[in-house]
Order: structure tokens, then C-alpha cells, then sequence
């Protein structure tokens, strides 16, 4: 089985994550969504909300798994039996940050391969930041969001 984890922290999860993920079940045999818990950051949706909103967004793909984990993430991919890091990249400013983490966790943990793929260009420009200020200026952010949780 071809595993890979897509971690980050959905809040709220956008049309760009759900196209990188049904894009990666097309690679993967299993997809396993997960929200990365980290205690001492600020979340506007809680951890039951974003978990509510992944599941309603997948229901209708069995490849795809959601869970929540907490510490390393490629230690939660040893766990899971997990040999991929699925990633999103929207820009050359994703591209920087990535490139470190993706080339520390390979140091960290070498069984585990980032794969990354490039955003559709429609959804380059969506990010959970921009939508979280929609919603918090009390505007319309549904076009955003996947369709099964508008
Ligand atoms: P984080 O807390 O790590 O920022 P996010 O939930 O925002 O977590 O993002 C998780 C992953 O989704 C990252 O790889 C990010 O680059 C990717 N991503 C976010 N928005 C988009 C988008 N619009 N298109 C493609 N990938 C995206």
C-alpha cells in the first residue's frame, strides 16, 4: 500500500487543500488527511470543527483517511506506515519554506518521501488566512471553501 499523509492545520480547509488531496488519491492508495494539533497556536475553528469539515468534504472518497496527531510529523508517518509527505505549492514563497522542512524531515526520517504538487493555478492565490479574514469581516468566503461544506 502507497500511503501518504497530507498534514497541516485546516482552518478552514479550502478548494485548494480538497484539489491537492483528490489529486494525490490519484497517486496514492491512501490518503490520510491530518490536522497537525499544536497547543499553543490560535485556531478560529477547534479541532472538532476542522475534523467535521474534512470528513463531510471526503465523505464520498474512500481513499481518503482523516485523523489528528500531535509532535512530529514524520513520526506520525512511521506510525501510519506511511512512506509519502504530500505537500501544496502555491508560490516560490511556499517553495522556500518547504524546501527546508521537506529537506530537515528527510534527514529526520529517510523512509519518508515529500512529494509535492503544484496548485491548480485557479486555486493559487486561496489560502486559509485570507478566508479566515472573510469570515471574520463577516463576508461571503463559500466560494472557497469545498462544495460539500459551503
Ligand atoms: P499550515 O498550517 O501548514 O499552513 P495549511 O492547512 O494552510 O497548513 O496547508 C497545508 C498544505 O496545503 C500546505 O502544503 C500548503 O502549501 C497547502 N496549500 C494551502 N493552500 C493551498 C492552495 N490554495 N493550493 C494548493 N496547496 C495549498
Amino acid at each position: 500500500m502507497k500511503i501518504a499523509v497530507f498534514p497541516g492545520s485546516f482552518d478552514p480547509i479550502t478548494i485548494g487543500h480538497e484539489d491537492i488531496i483528490n489529486r494525490g488519491t490519484e497517486l496514492f492508495d491512501k490518503v490520510i488527511v491530518a490536522i497537525g494539533v499544536n497547543s499553543s497556536k490560535k485556531y478560529m475553528h477547534s479541532l472538532d470543527e476542522r475534523l467535521e469539515m474534512l470528513r463531510k468534504t471526503f465523505k464520498d472518497n474512500n481513499k481518503v483517511e482523516v485523523d489528528t496527531y500531535k509532535g512530529l510529523t514524520v513520526e506520525y508517518c512511521k506510525d501510519k506506515k506511511a512512506n509519502f509527505l504530500l505537500r501544496g505549492l502555491r508560490t516560490t514563497g511556499d517553495f522556500e519554506f518547504e524546501q527546508s522542512i521537506a529537506t530537515m524531515n528527510a534527514k529526520l526520517v529517510p523512509d519518508v518521501e515529500t512529494i509535492f504538487l503544484m496548485s491548480n493555478p485557479q486555486h493559487s492565490a486561496v489560502s486559509s488566512t485570507i478566508v479566515r479574514d472573510i469570515i471574520r469581516n463577516n463576508g461571503n468566503a463559500s466560494q472557497f471553501l469545498p462544495q460539500n461544506i459551503r
